[in-house]
């Protein structure tokens, strides 16, 4: 797909002559461009397509990102923090004052400074980019703490949801495409099993033991910017950022970091969580957050983990169900592997879990 990225680019108020505008990154979800401008001494900038068919209100979604940005750039200013712009994403208005331009196509872009001098890491290898990555969420959790105002938008409605999850997995059982149930009937005893434990944060949160916060949902480390030297600059990819538990964050961040082998395993035996590093992100997570936190969330911490591995789990096992209508597959099996793989690392976790309680009870 080619777009008219030039005309597009003209639309936003850019500071200098547009030089060149080319592909930048590895992102998956958004198509990302780098305008590069032409005189020295004048910031670049990013150019992003936003993908449509997975945020369906764009409009909601650049609102939450406009004022968490701007929430973080007042308060790295009135710290008297430099390089202000480097520590947050700094959005550019169209010409006619908006932060996206919808195109004759359908399209939706957004344009932001580029951090000069930044770099990305892709992936977890070793504890200290765990550490690191649960300090840039942890501080991104803390520079929002006290954003003033309405809730932010539910862009993606339900996310997190357990109890829509559950509504949905008992439907799936009625379409039971091709009779898929008689292959899954332990990973369906598993889910019911499960059904009670899997409430604990919902009821948490409605008997008012831990608050709705903001979430930034999804916490790689690749959405976090570096230096040369390998500090923290900022945290970007901010689209799905809205209402949620802490544990959101916490938890994935986990499941993705600390597992050793990848979503779709199929040698089960392979599949462990790496508590070195569960370990270091936990401190560099609490190290940002454990001033604020409830002693209920942080005791919840380890759980959150186990919650959202299953939860992605029951996803899985309910796509499969369905007939595959969701994911992506790359063979007919692949979603009942993804669901037994997730589900081994949920019964991992649950092996490890005073351990892991023991971890954040040292830490705080
Ligand atoms: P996606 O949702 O597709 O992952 P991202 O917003 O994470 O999109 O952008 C994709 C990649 O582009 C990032 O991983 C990062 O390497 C790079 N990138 C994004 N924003 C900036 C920025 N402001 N400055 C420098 N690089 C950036
Ligand atoms: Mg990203
Ligand atoms: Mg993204």
């Amino acid at each position: 797909m080619s777009y008219p990225l030039f005309e597009i680019a003209s639309q936003f108020s850019i500071n200098g002559t547009v030089e060149n505008i080319e592909p930048f990154g590895n992102g998956h979800i958004n198509d990302t461009f780098k305008i590069s401008i032409k005189e020295t001494g004048l910031s670049d900038y990013i150019l992003q397509r936003k993908n449509h068919y997975v945020f369906k209100d764009i409009a909601g979604m650049m609102e939450n990102i406009i004022r968490v940005t701007d929430h973080i750039r007042k308060k790295l200013e009135s710290q008297g923090v430099g390089e202000t712009d480097k520590k947050v994403i700094t959005h550019i208005q169209t010409k006619t004052g908006e932060y996206f331009l919808k195109d004759v196509e359908g399209n939706y872009w957004a344009v932001f400074l580029f951090v000069e001098g930044s770099q990305s890491v892709e992936k977890i290898e070793n504890p200290e980019h765990a550490f690191l990555a649960g300090k840039g969420f942890g501080h991104f959790q803390q520079q929002l703490a006290d954003l003033p105002g309405k809730p932010l938008n539910e862009t993606i409605v339900d996310f997190h949801n357990i109890e829509f999850r559950y509504r949905n997995f008992r439907k799936a059982l009625e379409v039971n495409f091709q009779n898929r149930i008689s292959l899954t009937q332990k990973e369906i005893d598993f889910v019911l099993e499960h059904e009670e434990e899997m409430h604990t944060l919902i009821r948490a949160h409605r008997n008012n033991e831990i608050p709705s916060r903001i979430t930034h949902n999804d916490t790689k480390i690749n959405n976090i910017l570096f230096d040369k030297d390998g500090q923290i600059l900022c945290v970007i990819d901010l689209d799905t950022v809205m209402p949620g538990l802490v544990h959101f964050d916490f938890g994935d961040a986990i499941r993705t970091a600390a597992c050793t082998t990848e979503e779709d395993e199929t040698d089960l035996d392979k599949i462990t969580l790496d508590l070195e590093i569960y370990k270091s992100f936990a401190r560099g997570f609490l190290d940002e957050t454990k001033s604020f936190l409830t002693e209920k969330e942080i005791e919840l911490l380890p759980h959150s983990a186990k919650f959202m591995t299953f939860i992605m789990g029951l996803r899985f096992l309910t796509d499969y169900l369905d007939g595959d209508v969701y994911y992506k597959i790359k063979h007919a099996d692949h979603n009942i592997e993804r669901a037994r793989a997730q589900f081994r690392l949920v019964s991992e976790i649950s092996k490890k879990e005073n351990e892991m309680k023991t971890v954040i009870r040292e830490i705080v």
